[in-house]
């Protein structure tokens, strides 16, 4: 597998083109950014970190019969991984209050939501991410019913999978954001998996482990991340 031209370059990662038209490589930066790209920082190991963290999410998702677009880890910072094509929709699934919910809604952090929520919103930061519904995916032709659908139930079964395996860490996942998209015709977990896309609280004291460190300026933001790693079983050094 050769690695070849750039693609795409996001807010945290960079698409590149191999020499198989259905592979490409994800390279994890060390880039991290918030609200909505208005700020942008480098923190040292984040690229690495992140990457060995999705790579070994999305493998226990896939042994749970999850279909992803993960293929292997190519070094530190590089996953081999399937050309998607992606529905522009961010799928997010809360366990417990937190984040826009609290803002939107006037909800207190930390409430738990039973059955956790599904929320969809559209992937633009010009407009900051607007929340939407099934009905907008369907009718602006961003995804179809059926496929959307599918995507829906992917997301719910991620977090029986990912919820069970941070408790063993004595974490709490609150919420997290999937991106999907078609392979060959089937729906498949893209984008990442880390803790750049999810909440997780320390399931006694409740500390934040995940991006709100870097949102909320608390510090130990790679700290953090390593962690939860470590304590779901992640070898940061192999
Ligand atoms: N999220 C994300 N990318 C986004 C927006 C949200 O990964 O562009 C994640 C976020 O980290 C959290 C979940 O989706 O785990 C729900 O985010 P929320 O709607 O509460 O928005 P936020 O408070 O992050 O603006």
């Amino acid at each position: 597998m050769e690695k070849r031209q750039e693609l795409y370059a996001g807010k945290a990662k960079s698409v590149f083109r191999t020499d198989d038209p259905d592979k490409m490589v994800l390279v994890f930066r060390d880039d991290t950014s918030a609200f909505d790209g208005k700020r942008i920082e480098q923190l040292d190991r984040k690229g690495m970190v992140n990457n060995k963290f999705n790579a070994f999410i999305m493998t226990k998702l896939q042994e749970a019969g999850i279909p992803t677009h993960f293929e292997k880890l190519l070094s530190d910072t590089d996953s081999l991984v399937k050309c998607l094509d992606m529905m522009p929709v961010e799928c997010v699934v809360r366990n417990v209050a937190a984040g826009s919910l609290c803002r939107r809604l006037g909800v207190e952090e930390g409430v738990t939501l039973t059955p956790p929520t599904f929320e969809l919103f559209l992937k633009n930061d010009a407009l900051g991410d607007p929340m939407i519904n099934e009905s907008h995916v369907e009718s602006f032709g961003w995804a179809k019913a059926a496929d959307l659908e599918k995507a829906k139930i992917l997301t719910y079964k991620v977090n029986d999978v990912l919820k069970a395996i941070f408790a063993e860490g004595g974490m709490i996942l609150v919420d997290y954001k999937l991106e999907f998209g078609l392979y060959k015709g089937e729906v498949l977990l893209g984008d990442e998996f880390s803790p750049d896309g999810c909440r997780l609280w320390d399931a006694k004291t409740k500390e934040k482990l995940d991006k709100d460190r870097f949102r909320q300026g608390l510090g130990g933001v790679i700290e953090a991340y390593e962690d939860v790693g470590r304590r779901i079983g992640i070898d940061f050094d192999s």
